[in-house]
């Protein structure tokens, strides 16, 4: 094949594909292979470069980052629309205009509530995308406009000049895909689709612009040079034949027809992908509304229906508590089904406690419901005059409705989590963080091998990592036997990570890897981590009452024992490998010998333990001191044989205390 097809074909794949993924969310191929595909062809137009065309799939993937954006004098400058909210408004307008227009035909359009843009286009080549800004001046977002599919890079038939207007937004389906990665991630969601398309528009990366998937819907030719149209409806269809995704723009001639139409618009709303917040009447003759000009900020001969955000009222009947990935609890309202512009409405988010407390939320409340930008409705208000006798203010559960864990509040935020972990909610997560590289370390275990891990039942604790079948994982899809003993070896040499990665592992809240080091510094083993008081915790550098708190509720936990039981009998090493600092006592080996007073040889154990010493059945030369009780035998002996001091039950209380 000559580099010519090679490239043609290459380039025909990347666009089936990138056609299955985004558009009918089908994907036939895995991201790697799409990667590969994508890198074989940029080597290829790399080494001949002649052959790259403005719309190669190489040229949408995003170049360099920007310091900044640079500013664009819009050459016609994108004004804004007159509002209309009452029927009378929208008499008075058309009103207006008929008197002064020859022609009575009106294009209809919904308002796409997004970002207008200014895409400007030589000789069928897209070379500039602009926003909006002030309608004078915008900024120059080429970069990340080029990675919207939806605007052609290369016009059929073009002309030498042209210049379009359209509205930028994000679909509701890629809006709600992205807040579900965002909850994952643990990151803030995004208010709804018309700031996460703001956001995207104007990131200076163009690579996490291209991740964002915006769309772009034409609605009006600012220039075309060397073509005249009489109407702006023959204009759209003509620029649909270009290329572009065009706007619905059907012809209406009565205010009646007008006034349906606007009617059906707002009731349709959601078989749009995007939101709308209006509808527009422009009118359709482009010599007229050359005459009628416009005002310092608006057209004359063109307004916006405003859709007020439909309110409807309901019962809320309960609330129930979801358990999200990161383990947040998400209250959300159930109420009676309601139609809410367009859709039937059965639930509503409440966000968090602090909302609920805010708006005294009752089960059994009369609630009024909105849908404003967002797609799940929200609670606007309480009806208080209708709350029924009996109920009550509503708190979250103490415990979490999933695995039952207590349930703990953020220290930076309003979000309730749970602690459970073993949590089936958080499962997938928590063993891919315990597998992660800063905690265990265990080579082969993503998320995608442990959600299907999972799925197939084989794991529901991290724990169960260590009684995995090898011949069982080799039957996963994608792993086979090499692969499945691979992990076997990776699991085996994970046990002896050690301390401080083990309790990385485990996800405390407050404990990341940094804190588990400094810790594991301060106890020897996690026994004596476990053993430790508040007091002993918050005595080590760094280490604050939260986190000694968060710690020692997570030990507390049944759940967390358990955990911490099966690791044990699966031979996992508890011990530090840490070098002890700080501590007068580190590294000193003790022999305990006799009855001590002030203590069991089990306490006085874990206090030195605690301090980084270490404790030893017999004497030897290595031993630095031996603590004798009452009746102490031959250990005593022996100590004073080598000449090792001896120390009082009280001698060991003032060491303790001052290590
Ligand atoms: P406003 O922001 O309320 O002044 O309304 C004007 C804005 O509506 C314009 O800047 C466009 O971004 C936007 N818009 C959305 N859809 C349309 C449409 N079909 N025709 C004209 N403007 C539209």
């Amino acid at each position: 094949m000559d580099i010519q097809a090679e490239i043609q074909a290459l380039r025909g794949k990347l666009e089936l594909w990138s056609h299955q993924y985004y558009d009918l969310d089908a994907p036939t191929v895995s991201d790697y292979e799409y990667d590969m595909a994508l890198r074989e062809l940029e080597r290829l137009e790399g080494e001949h470069p002649e052959l790259i065309t403005p719309d190669s799939p190489t040229q949408r993937v995003g170049g360099q980052p920007l310091s900044q954006f640079h500013e664009v004098r819009h050459e016609v400058p994108l004004q804004s629309l007159q509002d209309l909210f009452e029927p009378g408004e929208l008499t008075d307008f058309l009103r207006k205009v008929e008197e002064q227009s020859e022609q009575h035909r009106w294009v209809m359009e919904p308002k796409v509530d997004g970002l207008s843009v200014a895409l400007e286009y030589l000789d069928g080549v897209f070379v500039r995308g602009a926003t909006r800004g002030d309608g004078q001046v915008g900024e120059d977002v080429t970069e990340n406009l080029r990675t919207v599919r939806s605007i052609p890079l290369q016009l059929k038939n073009a002309p030498h000049r042209l210049i379009v207007r359209g509205e930028c937004y994000m679909s509701r389906a890629v809006f709600q895909k992205l807040n579900a990665r965002r909850e994952e991630a643990g990151e803030p969601l995004m208010a709804n689709p018309r700031n996460a398309a703001a956001g995207s528009l104007r990131q200076l990366d163009p690579k996490i612009a291209a991740r964002r998937r915006l769309d772009c819907i034409i609605f009006q030719a600012l220039l075309i040079e060397g073509r005249d149209f009489p109407t702006d409806s023959e204009t759209l269809d003509w620029l649909e034949t270009l290329g572009f995704s065009v706007i619905d723009h059907p012809v209406c001639e009565t205010e009646e027809e007008i006034s349906r139409r606007i009617a059906a618009l707002g009731e349709d709303r959601e078989r749009y992908p995007f939101d709308i917040d209006g509808a527009v009447v422009k009118l359709d003759d482009l010599a007229q509304r050359e005459l009628l000009g416009s005002t310092a900020k608006f057209p004359r001969w063109a307004a916006a229906w405003k859709y007020p955000p439909e309110q409807k009222e309901t019962v809320l009947r309960d609330i129930v508590v979801q358990v999200g990935r990161t383990g947040v609890l998400t209250p959300k309202a159930v109420v009676d089904p309601v139609r809410l512009a367009g859709t039937t409405v059965t639930n509503a988010t409440l966000h968090n406690q602090d909302f609920i407390t805010e708006k005294d939320i009752r089960i059994g409340d009369t609630v009024l419901l909105q849908k404003a930008g967002e797609i799940i409705p929200q609670v606007v208000s309480v009806r208080k005059d209708r709350r029924p006798e009996g109920t009550e203010p509503y708190h979250l559960p103490a415990v979490c409705p999933v695995c039952g864990a207590p349930v703990r509040r953020d220290e930076d935020g309003a979000a309730f989590r749970c602690t459970g972990a073993e949590c089936p909610a958080q499962l997938v997560r928590n063993i891919t963080h315990f597998a992660s590289r800063e905690a265990m370390d265990i080579e082969g275990l993503g998320p995608a091998v442990v959600q299907q891990l999972v799925n197939v039942g084989l794991l529901s604790s991290p724990a169960d990592l260590y009684d995995l079948d090898e011949n069982q994982v080799a039957q996963l899809d994608g792993m086979g036997q090499k692969s499945a003993h691979n992990l076997s070896l990776a699991l085996e040499k994970s046990k002896g990570q050690g301390m401080a990665r083990l309790l990385t592992a485990f996800g405390i809240r407050q404990v990341g890897s940094k804190a588990a080091q400094t810790l594991s510094r301060s106890f020897p083993t996690l026994d004596a981590l476990m053993a430790a008081t508040a007091e002993e915790l918050t005595a080590v550098e760094d280490i604050g009452g939260i986190t000694a708190q968060s710690l020692t509720e997570w030990f507390a936990a049944p759940q967390s024992q358990h955990l911490i039981r099966r690791l044990r009998e699966a031979g996992i090493s508890f011990d530090s490998k840490e070098q002890p600092v700080g501590s007068a006592l580190s590294g000193k080996t003790f022999v305990l010998t006799g009855t001590l007073t002030s203590y069991t040889r089990a306490q006085a154990k874990q206090l030195l333990e605690a301090q980084g010493a270490k404790v030893a059945d017999s004497v030897s030369k290595k031993t630095s001191y031996v603590v004798a009780g009452e009746n102490a035998g031959s250990k005593l002996t022996r100590a004073n044989e080598l000449g090792i001091p001896v120390l009082s039950d009280d001698e060991l209380t003032e060491l303790l205390r001052k290590g």
